[in-house]
């Protein structure tokens, strides 16, 4: 499970912490999918004419540039060696799909989608910004938004349930660059510990989580996940059944 954290290599800054963009910013209203509700196309039309918050200007200038790091391209690596089964992201980039990554849950959603509030259909976007507020569901006649999930805004039961059938099938899970903060994606990572799955954490910084991890690498993504990586790689680590640990 991805955070955050996995996404700051790629020049995109996180929420929280000494640098987050709620600590320059301030933390946004909590009940932004309620404002969403009240007014769909008075939201859609900030978006369009770039008068949203200034946290959300900078976070939308930095996803436009963003290209995955090393750390992305490692989880590919690790996937097609057979040492991943899948990965369950909070970040919204879509770097993991940038970089290749087939087996891929977007807890959080994806920028570059749109999805209708009623149906759940969703479509890509291409472009991050709305030149004009969407059109209501061709199917249902709902509600269409971006696919990133809201405050107050419930994960797609879709999402939700595949990303649960992933942590119950888990008998390792690293949590990687994730503040594990944030429910109930963070729950899932307690969840997969309750049912005898092992934790590593990789995060530069001591989170909540750590106290529970088995194994714990005081490192960003990219240096510790581009080392998995190569020793996946270049060393005799046999891959079969349960994820093969290199002594
Ligand atoms: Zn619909």
């Amino acid at each position: 499970m991805t955070g955050a954290g996995m996404s700051v290599e790629s020049g995109i800054p996180t929420f929280r912490g000494k640098d987050g963009l709620w600590t320059r910013y301030g933390q946004p209203p909590m009940d932004g999918f309620k404002r969403f509700r009240a007014d769909p196309v008075g939201w859609w039309q900030k978006q369009v004419n770039r008068q949203m918050d200034a946290h959300m200007v900078e976070l939308r200038d930095a996803l436009i540039a963003a290209e995955p790091h090393p750390g992305h391209h490692a989880l590919t690596a690790l996937e097609e060696a057979g040492a991943l089964n899948h990965v369950i992201t909070q970040n919204i980039d879509g770097l993991d799909l940038k970089a290749g990554l087939q087996n891929l849950i977007e807890i959080h959603g994806n920028r570059s989608r749109l999805r209708c509030l009623g149906c759940g259909e969703r479509e890509s976007l291409g472009d991050f910004v709305p030149v004009e507020p969407p059109e209501p569901c061709a199917e249902c006649g709902d509600t269409v938004k971006f696919d990133t999930v809201m405050f107050g805004e419930p994960i797609p039961e879709d999402t939700m349930q595949a990303a649960r059938a992933q942590i119950d099938l888990a008998t390792c899970v690293v949590a990687i660059g994730t503040s594990a903060s944030v429910r109930p994606a963070s729950g899932l990572l307690w969840i997969a510990k309750s049912q005898g799955a092992k934790l590593i954490e990789i995060n530069p910084f001591e989170t909540k989580l750590t106290s529970i991890c088995d194994v714990v690498v005081r490192a960003t993504a990219g240096e510790a996940l581009d080392q998995l990586a190569e020793i996946f790689a270049t060393s005799a680590v046999q891959v079969s059944g349960d994820i093969a640990a290199n002594e």
